[in-house]
C-alpha cells in the first residue's frame, strides 16, 4: 500500500470517535477491523460489551499447531469526547503528519499492526498460531478486557503492544505500576458564622490527607503519588459536610506496589469526628524488563536493522499499559511498537505517516520469527 493510501485508511480509522464511554463508536470501531479481514484466512470472534462498555474483536490465523500463540494487542478507545474531531482536533494531514483524536494513542499502531497481521496470515508466514485482541476499555484501567489479556498472555510465547513509540521510534520494555484509590470523606456541617466551633470540615480533613499522600512521593525510588480531581463543600457559608479526592500511585516494583497499597489504605482520620474512607488499590502491576523481555528486544532489534532501522528502547515509562497486566504473568511482552508521533491525549496528537511503513514491517517481522 502506497504511503497516501494507507494515510486515507488510517483517517477513516480516526474519524469514527470512540472514547471509552461510547459504546455506539467503539462497536464501529470493531465494524472497521472485521470489514478489514473479511474473505481473509482469519477466524473473527465477536465479544460482546458489558457495563456499558464496547465489545471487543478476537482474531485467529496462521497454524494451529499447539504451541504457544505470538499475540498482539490494540486498544480501540481513546480520551477524546465525542465532537472533539468537529472542533478542536480536525482530521488532516499538514506534510508528514496525519492529526486527530487517537491518531496516536492508539488507532495508528492498531491499524498498522493489522495490516501486519495480514500479510503474515495470507502468506501463512507464521511459525505458531497469531491472534490480535481490540479492546475497548485501556483508557480506564481495562474492566471488562483484563480477564481476556490476561487468558491469552497465559496462552502466549510473546505479546505484542501497539501503544505508540516513543522519542523518535524508540520502544518500551519496562513501565511503572499504577494504582487508583478513591477517598470520600464526611464531616458535621455547620453555619459557618453562627456555629463555626459546632462544624467538622470535611474539606480541612482532605487537605491533611492530600499533604500525607502526596509526600509518600519518593523520586529516588521511583514512587509517585497525586491527588486529583478533588471537590467538597456546598456553599462558602457552610462548614462543609462532604468531601471527596481521587490519588494516582506510580510505582517500580511489585513489593512497592503492594507497600504503597497498604500505606494509603491505612490512613487514619486527623479529626476523629470525620469519617475518611478510603477504597481501591494497585490496578496495573509494574512491567520490569526481564531477561525474557531483554531476549525478546534482541530479536525485534535484528529484525529492526533488516528493515533498515536502529532499534531503541526507552527507560522505564511512568505511564501503564495493558502490557503490564501480561509482562506480570511473566510473557514476554514489548509495547510501543506503534506508530511514531507525539501529543497523546492533547488537542495536539499526530502521528507520522512515513513511520507507518517501518513500523508495520517491524510487527511484520516479529509476527514471522518468534
Ligand atoms: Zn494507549
Amino acid at each position: 500500500m502506497k504511503q497516501n493510501e494507507a494515510a486515507a485508511a488510517l483517517s477513516v480509522w480516526v474519524a469514527l470517535e470512540s472514547p471509552t464511554s461510547h459504546a455506539a463508536g467503539l462497536n464501529g470501531m470493531m465494524d472497521l477491523v472485521q470489514k478489514d479481514v473479511e474473505g481473509l484466512p482469519i477466524a473473527v470472534e465477536r465479544i460482546p460489551g458489558r457495563d456499558g462498555l464496547g465489545d471487543m474483536v478476537l482474531l485467529r490465523a496462521g497454524l494451529d499447531n499447539g504451541q504457544p500463540a505470538v499475540a498482539v494487542m490494540s486498544h480501540l478507545d481513546t480520551v477524546h469526547p465525542v465532537g472533539t474531531s468537529a472542533k478542536e482536533l480536525p482530521v488532516r494531514i499538514e506534510g508528514d503528519r496525519l492529526y486527530g483524536p487517537g491518531v496516536y494513542d492508539m488507532k495508528g499502531g492498531a491499524w498498522l499492526a493489522l495490516q501486519a497481521f495480514k500479510q503474515v496470515a495470507v502468506a501463512g508466514a507464521a511459525k505458531r498460531p497469531t491472534v490480535f485482541l481490540f479492546t475497548p476499555d485501556e483508557e480506564i484501567g481495562s474492566p471488562t478486557s483484563r480477564a481476556i489479556i490476561e487468558e491469552i498472555g497465559k496462552g502466549s510465547a510473546a505479546v505484542l503492544v501497539t501503544e505508540p513509540a516513543r522519542e523518535g521510534g524508540k520502544i518500551v520494555t519496562a513501565r511503572k505500576g499504577v494504582g487508583r484509590f478513591e477517598v470520600k470523606l464526611e464531616g458535621r456541617p455547620a453555619h459557618a458564622g453562627s456555629r463555626h466551633a459546632d462544624g467538622r470540615s470535611a474539606i480541612r480533613e482532605a487537605a491533611h490527607q492530600i499533604l500525607a499522600i502526596e509526600g509518600m512521593t519518593d523520586y529516588a525510588r521511583g514512587i509517585t503519588t497525586s491527588v486529583a480531581p478533588m471537590g467538597g463543600g456546598t456553599a462558602a457559608n457552610v462548614i462543609p459536610q462532604h468531601a471527596w479526592f481521587s490519588v494516582d500511585c506510580r510505582v517500580t516494583t511489585l513489593a512497592d506496589g503492594e507497600a504503597m497499597e497498604k500505606r494509603i489504605l491505612a490512613l487514619k482520620a486527623h479529626d476523629p469526628d470525620v469519617a475518611v474512607r478510603i477504597t481501591g488499590g494497585m490496578n496495573r502491576p509494574p512491567y520490569e524488563k526481564s531477561p525474557m523481555v531483554a531476549e525478546l528486544f534482541e530479536m525485534a532489534r535484528k529484525v529492526a536493522a533488516g528493515v533498515g532501522f536502529d532499534l531503541q528502547d526507552c527507560p522505564m515509562t511512568g505511564g501503564g499499559s495493558d502490557g503490564n497486566f501480561t509482562a506480570a504473568l511473566g510473557v514476554p511482552t514489548l509495547d510501543g511498537l506503534g506508530i511514531d508521533g507525539d501529543g497523546a491525549h492533547t488537542l495536539q496528537e499526530y502521528a507520522l505517516i512515513s513511520s507507518i511503513a517501518p513500523r508495520q514491517a517491524l510487527i511484520k517481522g516479529l509476527l514471522e520469527t518468534i
